[in-house]
């Protein structure tokens, strides 16, 4: 990067809020993804979006990539700076700006870590859906952009069903406002809805209006036991068809339950082939009447064992040791590949199947958990990325997963993103017609492509980009 353009960088943030020495640069040389590194050139920390606007500006005159950047806590390589550049963290923009009680809203900047949203806006009786695992770390933009879902995502949807306003900084520096606190409005194109999930591909976050809803007084936890993981996953599908639509459907394989017993001993039965984790919110008649309707269906579908938290805490528990599955999966070898192959829910048994069986076919060892009432599954890979053989394989069986979804008619990812990790494999969701949409809409926001390059669309037709050096010189990949 240019001298000049450090020296203006550094002239807008601060010193303190810019950072280029390697070893300050290498904590933002990765994320949560594993097998990706890259280095960026400089890091900046802006505290306004005058100074977002004005690194923009740098940024374009220069031609340098911008990569956002919140907590690094996504699994798709979405913040890797794969042609270095500029990082910019978002995270000193954490202010609450509002709670509209009036309107059911609340505005605040990306910097806000997301369960700071929750408590926030619990305190006053309201709520705030989306809960990814992450939701202790992961901050507001890089939910938005991307679009995470979360435990809560069957009853309440995603990220994108509650972000009705944002304001955004283009490359060029302009500020651009769409959206905003109104229930309707159809004043052109939803441009808010195009933002979510953009995976800082088009602009920079920097103000963000979420809708509310009014906090559930009653919740209630379920667990239940399977001998047969088509059981419980046959369950997810009779509970939906008996027109219940719990708050949580959450479900964990043996593999998964063993480790995740080793982490948070809980007392799960590790003879079991499966668990599901229900939760059910709303009023107590309506949670009392739900539950126990569940619990016939789960026995009637071959659980071996159910039983209700007696307790909040009991519950809360549960919850938690669910969100630590990944946690827990990542202590037992030292690389863990998650992925994030969806199906419609019908379709789950047989997603469940098809993962095993490549599982075995590609003789790895990949654990399964997921929010099984959104069909989204989180298969996941226990491997050695220094054994290049074994990771060519888990490279052919992801492939051979994300096949299978699609053919079950699913998508390859479910709420990750697609960043590198998945760029490789995104036309064969979306087909040529689908790729070359997408690309002129990058294009007509970014027409020098400086927004967090190599993302979203693969640098070239081979699968999966493995870069871990310094330089990003090499790179190991297959067809
Ligand atoms: C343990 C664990 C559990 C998880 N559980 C879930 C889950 O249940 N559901 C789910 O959906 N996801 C889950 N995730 C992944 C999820 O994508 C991220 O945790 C979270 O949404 C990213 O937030 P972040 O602040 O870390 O963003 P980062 O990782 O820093 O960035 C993510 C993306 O957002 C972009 N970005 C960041 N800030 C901005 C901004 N201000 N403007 C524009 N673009 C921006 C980045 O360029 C990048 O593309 C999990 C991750 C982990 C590690």
């Amino acid at each position: 990067m240019e001298k000049e353009a450090k020296g203006q960088l550094r002239g807008i943030v601060g010193k303190d809020y810019f950072l280029d020495s390697p070893n300050e640069l290498y904590v933002y040389s990765y994320d949560a993804t594993p097998l990706y590194q890259a280095m960026p050139d400089a890091v900046v920390m802006p505290g306004s979006v005058e100074e977002v606007a004005a690194i923009m500006k740098v940024a374009t005159q220069y031609r340098i990539p911008i990569v956002s950047r919140g907590s690094g806590s996504n699994l798709c390589g979405g913040t890797v700076p794969v042609d270095g550049g500029i990082v910019m963290v978002t995270n000193r923009l954490n202010q609450f700006k509002e709670i509209d009680q009036q309107n059911l809203t609340a505005t605040f900047g990306p910097g806000v870590i997301t369960q700071d949203v929750h408590k926030a806006v619990e305190a006053l009786g309201l709520f705030y859906p989306p809960d990814p695992g992450s939701m202790r770390i992961s901050t507001m933009g890089g939910n938005v952009a991307e679009c995470a879902g979360g435990m809560r995502g069957l009853k309440y949807g995603v990220t994108k069903d509650y972000i009705m306003g944002l304001e955004a900084v283009l490359p060029s520096g302009e500020v651009l406002r769409v959206g905003g606190k109104s229930a309707k409005d159809v004043a052109g194109y939803d441009i808010t809805k195009l933002l979510v999930g953009s995976e800082g591909t088009l602009a920079v976050v920097t103000e963000i209006t979420a809708k509310l809803l009014p906090l559930p007084t009653a919740k209630q936890t379920l667990v239940a036991y399977y001998n047969d993981l088509t059981d419980a996953a046959r369950t997810v599908q009779r509970v939906i068809a008996a027109k219940i639509i719990p708050a949580t459907m959450e479900f964990l394989d043996q593999a998964t339950m063993v480790v995740v017993e080793d982490f948070a001993r809980i007392g799960l039965p590790l003879d079991m082939q499966a668990m599901l984790i229900i939760e059910q919110d709303g009023t107590e008649l309506q949670v009392e009447h739900d539950i126990a309707r569940i619990a016939d269906l789960c026995r009637a579908e071959g659980a071996t064992e159910v039983s209700v938290a007696q307790t909040a805490e009991e519950g809360a528990k549960l919850m938690a040791a669910r969100r630590a599955a990944l946690s827990a999966l990542a202590r037992v070898k030292p690389t863990t590949i998650l992925e994030d192959a969806t199906v419609p829910r019908a379709n789950l048994a047989e997603m469940v199947e098809q993962v095993n069986r490549i599982a075995k076919q590609y003789d790895l060892q990949i654990c399964t958990f997921g929010h099984a009432g959104d069909g989204n599954l989180h298969p996941t890979c226990l491997t050695d990325e220094r054994d290049t053989e074994e990771i060519h394989r888990v490279e052919q069986a992801f492939e051979d997963i994300f096949h299978a979804a699609i053919k079950l008619g699913g998508t390859i990812t479910g709420e990750h993103g697609v960043g590198m990790a998945k760029a490789g494999y995104l036309d064969l969701k979306v087909g040529p017609v689908g790729m070359d949409l997408m690309k002129r809409v990058k294009e007509a926001f970014d027409p020098h492509g400086i927004m967090n390059p190599g993302k979203i669309f693969a640098k070239s037709s081979r699968r999966r980009v493995v870069v871990k050096t310094h330089a990003c010189e090499h790179e190991h990949s297959h067809n």
